[in-house]
């Protein structure tokens, strides 16, 4: 195994399209260049949102991307006992409470306006509170979180696309939930925490995926330094949005991977346009895959991606 190791981290929740995509193949595309050993990680955590048969649909989609990994780790779901070791190592250090809020109530306590629930800041209501397993309090038949206490001082770190960054936890996110408590009194773990811990038991040095995750990189940075485990490099890949500036989404057209080779994509196509979308045109994949992806060379701009372009891939022009 080569002493740099990525993965490749999907997770089951949906189709893949353009945008996810193309961040599997600049991850490819890097561990090809670098010699580095990829693996890939089914991240099924998210029960809810979790789709039958996505499991297998995502392995060929990449097959047809011509992205390749080295080794697949176990499902993330199957991994629940080594999550929960890393929880109750948080908890033993005082880094975990349990928080009774309601979404609602943390929506009520915002003092700036959020575009998503992803932008909620924790006020902290809940933070003189801890947790202990053992005492078996009732939770009235509800869900409760558990939250990290994030550190009083800002967290740094270098990622090699986007720079040096230096994010103060306690403003931009306040303690954020690592996992939970359900109603039956179960303990789930989620995804901040189970990736940080799976990340170091596979023997990850390298993350590379969407720029939609920068703000996590500073979260899970926090849990690394808080377990102890080594830190890993970071590269998060602008995203690819429409004319319009906003995220892929359903009002721009059939992006999902599936369409669009019905439709005439071809992978030759798919690895030129990935190319192109960081100011490196080749002719033809082999002459891709051929060069060296320096990540400090991508643009940090979004990717807006055309209906020309969309024409383009499906052989159209
Ligand atoms: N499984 C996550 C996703 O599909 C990616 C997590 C990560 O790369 O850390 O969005």
């Amino acid at each position: 195994m080569s002493s740099l190791v990525t993965r490749l981290a999907p997770s089951p929740t949906g189709a893949m399209h353009l945008g996810n995509a193309r961040t599997f193949m600049l991850t490819a595309w890097w561990a090809y260049s670098d010699g580095a050993t990829s693996l890939l990680r089914i991240e099924d955590l998210d029960h809810p949102r979790k789709k039958p048969h996505s499991i297998e649909s995502i392995r060929e989609d990449l097959q047809w991307m011509g992205v390749n990994w080295d080794f697949e780790t176990p499902i993330q779901s199957t991994r629940h006992a080594s999550h929960l070791r890393a929880l109750e190592a948080l908890r033993s250090k005082g880094d975990v409470y349990v928080c009774k809020c309601t979404r609602q109530d943390v929506i009520d306590a915002q003092s700036a306006p959020h575009e998503s629930l992803l932008d909620l800041v924790y006020p902290g209501t809940c933070r003189a509170a801890t947790w202990d397993p053992r005492s078996h309090e009732s939770n009235e038949g509800k869900a409760l979180a558990l939250r990290f206490r994030v550190p009083a001082t800002p967290v740094s770190f270098d990622d090699r696309v986007f720079g040096p960054q230096t994010v103060d936890l306690a403003r931009q996110s306040g303690d954020f939930v690592v996992g939970r408590i359900r109603a039956d009194g179960e303990v789930e773990v989620g995804y901040q925490l189970a990736v940080v811990t799976d990340d170091a038991e596979d023997g990850v040095t390298h993350v590379l995926r969407g720029a939609d995750l920068l703000l996590s990189a500073a979260r899970q940075r926090a849990i690394q330094t808080a377990l102890d485990l080594p830190t890993v490099t970071y590269a998060h890949f602008p995203l690819v949005v429409g004319t319009d500036g906003r995220r892929l989404a359903k009002r721009h057209g059939d992006t999902r991977l599936a369409s669009l080779r019905d439709d005439g994509m071809t992978a030759e196509r798919l690895w030129r346009w990935v190319a192109s979308t960081i100011s490196m045109p080749a002719a033809t994949q082999a002459e891709v895959l051929s060069r060296q992806l320096n990540l400090s060379n991508i643009p940090r701009d979004p990717v807006v991606l055309t209906g020309r372009d969309l024409a383009w891939l499906c052989g159209r022009e």
